[in-house]
């Protein structure tokens, strides 16, 4: 208990620092977005096609921009009844180029066709973004990251994401995500904390399993509609 208060209350106060930091980044993204569209008006052939690679990025920068922005101070979010497996897909397609790189195959296993879930899309992407990335950074020799989708009880779906990293210590693991705890050169140690937050808000929890030398598997939790 006197954990997670401890732990809400440093959550409070990355939330103000992200805002402050995302209103500076917001400014120069508008300029740059708005140079790169006069740029692309005077280009043709192959070349068009960066420009929306370019523009897709941007727009992605942006959509993080705005989770830290919903992270510091929850407002209104935009909440639909959503297919969990879409947003999972979408979200392999955005890190397909980062696995090929790696050397490393996603393994999908969804048991059901269709997974309805209230959900702000964006928001559980960046979830799903930050979760299968850790997977993805673990695994330096390649090999399969699974991602599997359960119905775990007349409340809740269950997403599974599996790697065979090098694991994390019992001791460790009480640590995943507080913010800034990274064990890593250049990493945040802000993607769990992240992803925490907005599992929580959607009513949901995750849960870490993890065998030292073998790999872990992150569990998160989501309640049907
Ligand atoms: P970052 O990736 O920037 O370090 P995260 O919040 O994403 O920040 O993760 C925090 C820490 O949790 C990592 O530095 C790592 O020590 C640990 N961690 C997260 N996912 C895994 C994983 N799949 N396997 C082993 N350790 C992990
Ligand atoms: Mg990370």
């Amino acid at each position: 208990m006197q954990e997670q208060i401890r732990k809400s209350d440093t959550l409070n106060v990355v939330g103000e620092l992200a805002a402050g930091i995302a209103h500076e980044i917001r400014n120069p993204m508008t300029a740059l977005k708005g140079f790169i569209q006069l740029l692309e008006d005077g280009v043709k052939g192959e070349f068009s096609t960066y420009f929306h690679v370019i523009t897709s990025e941007i727009k992605r920068i942006e959509t993080i921009i705005t989770e830290f922005l919903v992270l510091a101070k929850p407002q209104a979010l935009k909440i639909f009844k959503q297919d969990v497996h879409t947003i999972l897909r979408e979200t392999l397609e955005l890190l397909a180029a980062q696995a090929l790189l790696e050397n490393i195959q996603f393994e999908t296993n969804f048991e059901e066709d269709e997974c309805k879930v209230l959900c702000e899309a964006n928001q559980l992407k960046q979830v799903f973004i930050n979760i299968i990335k850790n997977a993805l950074e673990v695994m330096p020799d390649g090999g399969s990251v699974h991602i599997k989708t359960s119905r775990f009880s007349e409340k809740y779906v269950c997403i599974s994401i599996t790697d065979k990293g090098m694991g994390i210590s019992a001791e460790m693991l009480k640590k995943l995500g507080e913010p800034f705890y990274t064990t890593k050169d250049r990493g945040t140690g802000l993607g769990l904390m992240v992803s925490y937050k907005i599992i929580e808000e959607h009513n949901g929890y995750i849960e870490v399993e993890s065998e030292v030398g073998k790999g872990t598997s992150f569990h998160i939790y989501l309640p049907f509609e």
